[in-house]
């Protein structure tokens, strides 16, 4: 890993809270790609975000394009969003029974995502994975899930192999502590690769319980299905009486109002879809949903079970309930807008600095390969000069603009990022293209 902090790694605040948190969390941080480790330096500790901005420990602003790895779609700190959470807080925190919030949530997602029939309210995208895939075993009474390589669902110990995200940053194949029984539930294949899907499916379809998919790749960067990908998927599973999973806890009312099933222009109804992020509104709730008849078989209706002490929790429904709320098409138009002039003033600044590398989006969600060439799978990500990655992004952060702190990560805009914001990042770009070349 790159290590050395850049020459303006100057974070006394940071610093010594890390110390501290070291102290008493392993690696100091609660989640490891908050730790920096694949770009060096200093974790920045934040204590404040409004709009656009996030403010550290030591008072230094930056414009935010993680946007807490996704759900803060509005910005930081929404009026209508905190009005919401006061509103709900003052009633009562948790009730450990149902309440009204629930299903006005529930409601906006089934209306916004035509295959969703039904929805269950859990507290994490990891979560809801976890349960889509017991459910989607539970229906079928098969056992094996097919997963894509570079693909992260969460931390479920049979997706966590060949994972994207903090397991690629941290490059583990896979995580010690998965029984390698586990691990061999799991057949993970190439992206964006019928031909290995028609073969992996000719050899072992009759026990494949379904097909998860992050509907576009956004945990390597942002890498869209090729066109046909979605149909194959969608095909394949059916011929085989398997179900298709699509992961949109990143994708999810970010992509378009329907995520990027609503976005992405063809006719195909996956079977179950798993939700987080954005409809938490930057607190833990997150969904899995589809067909009804497959949803019935959860508990209590069902067999599969499936529960949680805070699942449906009356503030993290409130604040989602309100971000979606506020997602119009405005927004969605905003988002495109910003991502746009982003993408290609990144290109241009690394062009102009003789940088190579590609830009690539999946609606709004975008990220930068230092490579040449267009990036289909894990392979092709990987495929990358992360040191210039490194040096890019410290110079960016010297300038106050905090990136996802790792090359395998998508960049999140979000409806705040106003023409202010957008002008300090372009404003970074050229000292930071400089600094990745070398
Ligand atoms: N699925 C996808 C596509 C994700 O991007 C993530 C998180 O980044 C997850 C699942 C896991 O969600 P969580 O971190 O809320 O457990």
């Amino acid at each position: 890993h790159p290590a050395a902090p850049s020459a303006g790694d100057d974070a006394p605040a940071s610093a010594a809270l890390l110390a501290r948190a070291r102290a008493v969390t392993p690696g100091g941080v609660n989640s490891p790609v908050r730790a920096f480790r694949s770009v060096g330096g200093t974790p920045r500790f934040m204590a404040r975000g409004s709009g656009p901005l996030l403010t550290d420990a030591d008072g230094r602003e930056y414009v935010d394009l993680v946007g807490s790895w996704g759900p803060m779609i509005l910005g930081h700190a929404h009026p209508a969003v905190l009005e919401a959470v006061h509103d709900a807080a003052s009633r009562g925190t948790s009730f450990g029974t149902p309440s009204e919030n629930e299903v006005a949530l529930a409601e906006e997602i089934v209306r916004r995502v035509p295959p969703v029939d039904q929805v269950r309210l859990v507290s994490s995208g990891t979560e809801a994975t976890m349960s889509a895939i017991r459910l989607a075993r539970g229906f079928t009474g098969r056992s094996l899930v097919v997963k894509f390589a570079g693909h992260y669902h969460g931390h479920v110990d049979s997706l966590l192999v060949a994972a994207g995200s903090g397991v690629a940053t941290l490059a583990l194949p896979d995580s010690a502590g998965v029984p390698s029984e586990m691990a061999a539930e799991t057949l993970v294949l190439p992206y964006n690769d019928v031909a290995a899907l028609e073969q992996a499916f000719a050899e072992r379809g009759e026990q494949v319980a379904c097909v998860i998919t992050e509907a576009a790749a956004g945990n390597m960067g942002a890498v869209p299905p090729a066109p046909g990908f979605t149909e194959a998927l969608r095909r394949v599973t059916a011929e085989h009486g398997a179900l298709l999973v699509s992961d949109e806890v990143m994708t999810g009312f970010r992509c378009s109002r329907a995520g990027w099933w609503g976005y992405e222009d063809v006719d195909v109804r996956p079977d179950l879809l798993t939700f987080g992020k954005v409809m938490g509104g930057g607190f833990p709730a997150a969904a899995f949903g589809g067909r009804a008849d497959v949803m019935a078989l959860l508990a209590p209706d069902g067999p599969v079970y499936q529960a949680g002490t805070l699942s449906g929790n009356p503030v993290a429904t409130a604040a989602g309930l309100a971000t979606l709320q506020h997602c119009d098409e405005a927004v969605y138009a905003r988002l495109a807008e910003v991502a746009g002039t982003l993408g290609g003033a990144v290109s241009e600044a690394l062009s102009s600095a003789g940088v190579a590398h590609r830009v690539q989006s999946a609606s709004s969600m975008f990220s930068v390969f230092f490579r040449e060439g267009e990036v289909r799978d894990y392979d092709d990500a990987r495929d990358q000069d992360t040191a210039a990655f490194a040096r890019f992004f410290h110079a960016m952060l010297d300038a106050g603009v905090y990136l996802p702190p790792s090359a395998y990560e998508c960049w999140f805009v979000s409806a705040a990022h106003d023409d202010a914001a957008v002008e300090r990042i372009l404003a970074a770009l050229p000292a930071a293209a400089a600094a990745a070349a070398g």
